[in-house]
């Protein structure tokens, strides 16, 4: 049976903030732990990842070379704020390197289990040959690595970007309904935009399926608590005021809902312990799938939904599913890795029923069709 307790959603802000104490040593924000050997927050983690071995770019501070980097300020000049991370002791050596990475030992989360004999009974649609299905090649930790750097600079940084221009508003304030409507509007928006920007910055890097994004953008809004989920595991959301955004989605959509929403998360997080990768690769595999959403407001049908899938598409999809098996298999073993697939799954395809009802409850609010009105236009991204 799944347990119905919600440690981490319910929790007040106080602890929240007592957790969060310690301050990246460049900016001051919260930061979320030790990145090449100085305490960070995570956007000058990436900052320092991306730029530490740009030599050749030289930035150039356009004031004395002394401008005061703050969580206000630190966009304002690369060239002192790269200076400052090294000042603060931030090493590019402690960069991981791909090759590092291939080396590391594998950090078996759990203990591998001896059904795993048989990994090469798998079988995927995979379209490279069999010899390497099961072990991570060179390219498998490349394309993983760029997984996880197009999610800090395309969805977490973004995030804590959007973040700051939103303005904050007491959760317990009585303000105007529209007002209301128009802030969850502005958060759904956030939210789904991060997303949409990691997904689009993945195409990207996939030439062949760049052109296709009209065939996949009705997906993005089934995977947004997906996505919530991982962005609460990076501790981005730690750091957010997700409590004041909570307490207007309980106002707009029922305590009732939100409840069982919350539970589903919690529940979801339990299936195994945080992997910085395997949440962003199966975003990504059920992203490139056709029609994940068959939920959202689709009374008169786009000419394209009758259209072939395009087979760009479903190979690139497929090359994730390949990878994603070999890294979860490298991570989880064999029979862990099958039994958490089949758990996603499933919870995947449940979650879709609460969706439903949310989607419903915003249909029929009595507001006449303000919310959903706001929703559709909003967000026709
Ligand atoms: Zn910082
Ligand atoms: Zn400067």
């Amino acid at each position: 049976m799944e347990s119905g307790s919600s440690p981490s959603f319910t929790k007040p802000v106080t602890c929240m903030m007592l957790e969060s104490r310690a301050l990246c040593v460049v900016c001051g924000a919260p930061a979320i732990g030790r990145n090449f050997d100085a305490y960070t927050c995570l956007s000058c983690k990436a900052f320092f990842r991306r730029n530490a071995y740009n030599d050749h770019i030289r930035f150039t501070c356009r004031i004395s070379g002394s401008c005061e980097i703050t969580i206000l300020t630190r966009r304002h000049c690369s060239a002192c704020r790269l200076n400052k991370c090294f000042q603060q002791g931030m090493k590019k050596e402690l960069i991981r390197s791909l090759v590092a990475i291939n080396q590391a030992t594998p950090g078996t989360i759990i203990n591998r289990h001896h059904h795993e004999q048989q990994p090469s009974s798998l079988t995927t649609m995979n379209i490279s040959p069999p010899d390497n299905q099961r072990v991570l090649l060179f390219t498998d930790w490349n394309l993983l690595t760029n997984i996880r750097n197009a999610y800090e600079d395309y969805c977490i940084e973004q995030f804590l970007a959007s973040h700051q221009k939103i303005p904050l508003s007491i959760a317990t304030q009585p303000y105007r309904s529209r007002i209301k409507l128009q802030r969850l509007v502005a958060i759904k928006l956030k939210y789904i935009t991060v997303l949409i920007s990691f997904i689009k910055r993945i195409l990207q890097c996939n030439p062949s399926t760049g052109n296709n994004y009209e065939y996949i953008k009705d997906n993005f809004s089934t995977l947004l608590t997906i996505n919530t989920s991982e962005l609460m595991k990076s501790n981005v959301l730690k750091n957010a005021p997700w409590e004041n955004d909570r307490c207007l989605f309980e106002t707009v959509i029922t305590e009732n809902l939100l409840k069982r929403a919350d539970e589903h998360l919690n529940v979801f997080e339990t299936f195994l312990p945080y992997d910085p990768l395997i949440i962003k690769t199966f975003l990504i595999i059920l992203a490139l799938s056709s029609r994940t959403s068959p939920l959202f407001g689709k009374e008169t049908y786009n000419p394209i939904d009758f259209h072939p899938f395009p087979k760009e598409l479903i190979l690139a999809q497929n090359y994730y599913l390949t990878v994603f098996w070999k890294y979860a298999i490298y991570r989880l073993g064999y029979y862990e890795t099958v039994i958490y697939s089949v758990r996603f799954i499933q919870h995947f395809l449940r979650r879709q029923n609460i969706e439903a009802e949310i989607v419903d409850v915003i249909r029929n609010r009595d507001d006449q069709g303000q919310l959903a009105g706001l929703f559709e236009t909003t967000l026709n991204i």
